[in-house]
């Protein structure tokens, strides 16, 4: 029998948050890691590290990023991200369904958690390769997501992962939680299977920092319905929802959109899991500058809707829908050197061609005549008289169509011509365990169930619909916080 006060499920950014800030309270603190450790760090290993959060201009940032240079002040307009703004993004996103109980735990702490972690040793920088654009010489920021830490996702998990350790915190890898110990006096810890022996593990206070249930194709076709098992799963093959099985069979309640994920375009040859050597690499983000097209040759979505952080979250389940759940990305040379660092991967599936009458045959699996007309339809409807300005809302858009582009729309007339094909790739589910504000798991009878704290992708009712971009990592970061410091003091 294994004994600690604090035990934590899973290794990814909630996870070691919690760990950290458990540690911080002076508990004892095991983590449970399903994953080999080579794989360790959930879906967080596989992001950018792009983190949402509130701030107020240069000054802030700098405080975050002792690293940030003056000379990068002076060519930059970091412009700034209020809260009014993340509560509203949040509520707009989420069709006003978002608890806004949570809402305000992260809009509220969103910064003084990032400077929690570079307190720590985590070091952010501004995301300037997919964030900003150049205007007039200068760098200007745009849609709200500014910070990113340095190294990415994978640098994310390696620093969480050293500073854990140096803190005091223990880590069993090969060690899978199957289901919480517990009795009328609530949570006392979990069974799990480690390196392929059951043991149970007492603890104090249990934090469930496992993920979402993306990676069980099962789930995924129950829960999100017909289809949703030909998606492809971006990140780790080792969130399938075990956490919530684990709660609910304990008798925690459930939360939020249950029938709802992230999912964004995602290439149409990438594996069935995520591949750590490519990380966010398959996604295929730049669509606003260009048009999609499905297997008809039809456009089906506003790629100008909005900027792509409020949109791309929801654009995978519409590439679900199409015809063979595909859709092909197409650029002119006008807006080529914008598009982002993944389309330069070298496990990317494209066709170019001078012209669009040799482009069209090439976009395997469309109808190369409902293209033509698509696009020849497309060129004429766009305003060509406004300005394009990839850092706001331009308004350049289309009239007349049937389906509109609101902003950044182009004519497509300047080859070669590229085209990517996508599919859908899931990222994470959006159902989950109801948890208070201080990440106390509740009941189906609404009451807090001592001992059982929860955070990450793991909690429900904070996204419905859709998501704004780089707040997976906060909403983690600031609930793991919340969730570690809590369970400390229930541990006491
Ligand atoms: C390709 C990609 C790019 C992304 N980019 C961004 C981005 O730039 N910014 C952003 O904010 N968000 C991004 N996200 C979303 C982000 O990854 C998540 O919101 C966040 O990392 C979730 O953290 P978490 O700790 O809840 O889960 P995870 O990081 O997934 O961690 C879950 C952990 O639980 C472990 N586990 C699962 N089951 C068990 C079990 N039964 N027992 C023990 N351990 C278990 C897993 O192995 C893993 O260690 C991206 C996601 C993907 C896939």
């Amino acid at each position: 029998m294994i004994q600690t006060e604090v035990l934590v499920v899973g290794a990814g950014n909630a996870a070691m948050c919690a760990a950290l800030a458990a540690r911080d309270a002076g508990a004892d603190v095991l983590v449970l890691e399903r994953a080999p450790e080579a794989e360790r760090g959930g879906n967080t290993a596989f992001t950018a590290g792009a983190m949402r959060t509130v701030y107020d201009g240069a000054a802030d940032l700098a405080a975050l990023m002792p690293d940030l240079s003056e000379e990068e002040i002076g060519r930059t307009d970091f412009g700034g991200y209020p809260a009014e703004a993340f509560y509203s993004d949040m509520e707009r996103v989420t069709e006003y369904r978002a608890d806004p109980d949570l809402v305000e735990v992260m809009v509220s702490r969103s910064l003084e958690t990032l400077k929690w972690m570079a307190g720590k040793g985590i070091r952010f920088t501004p995301a300037y390769g997919r964030q900003a654009f150049k205007v007039d010489g200068r760098f200007r920021f745009w849609g709200g997501l500014t910070v990113e830490v340095v190294g990415g996702g994978a640098g994310l998990v390696e620093t969480e992962h050293k500073i854990a350790a140096e803190a005091g915190a223990k880590i069993l890898y090969n060690s899978r939680a199957v289901s919480l110990l517990a009795d009328d006096a609530g949570v006392q810890g979990v069974v799990a299977v480690v390196d392929g022996v059951t043991t149970s593990i007492q603890a104090r206070a249990v934090v469930l920092a496992c993920g979402g249930f993306q990676a069980n194709v099962e789930w995924r076709t129950r829960y999100l319905g017909p289809g949703w098992d030909l998606a492809k799963v971006r990140g780790t093959r080792f969130n399938t929802g075990e956490g919530h099985r684990m709660a609910l069979a304990a008798g925690a309640s459930a939360a939020g959109h249950w029938s709802g994920c992230h999912a964004v375009g995602w290439d149409r040859n990438a594996p069935e899991y995520g591949d750590l050597a490519v990380g966010d690499g398959f996604q295929k983000h730049s669509y606003p500058l260009g048009i999609m097209v499905n297997a008809d040759g039809r456009r089906f979505v506003d790629e100008g809707a909005d900027f792509r952080n409020y949109t791309y979250a929801k654009y995978g389940r519409r590439i679900l829908q199409q015809p063979h759940q595909f859709a092909w990305q197409v650029f002119d040379q006008k807006v080529v050197h914008l598009l982002r660092d993944e389309y330069r991967i070298r496990e990317v599936t494209r066709a170019q061609a001078a012209t669009l009458d040799e482009l069209a045959p090439r976009l395997d699996g469309v109808n190369p005549e409902g293209f033509l007309a698509e696009v020849a339809a497309f060129n004429a409807a766009v305003q060509t008289d406004v300005p394009f300005d990839p850092t706001v809302k331009d308004g350049r858009g289309t009239v007349g169509l049937a389906v509109q582009k609101s902003n950044w729309a182009n004519p497509l007339t300047e080859g070669p011509f590229l085209a990517f094909q996508v599919t859908c790739g899931v990222t994470f589910t959006f159902g989950g365990i109801r948890i208070t504000p201080q990440a106390q798991v509740v009941s189906a009878e609404g009451a807090v169930m001592p001992g059982l704290f929860a955070c990450g992708e793991i909690i429900g009712g904070l996204f419905y619909h859709n998501y704004p971009g780089g707040t997976g990592l906060t909403a983690g970061s600031v609930f793991g916080r919340v969730a570690g410091t809590s369970a400390a003091a229930a541990a006491r």
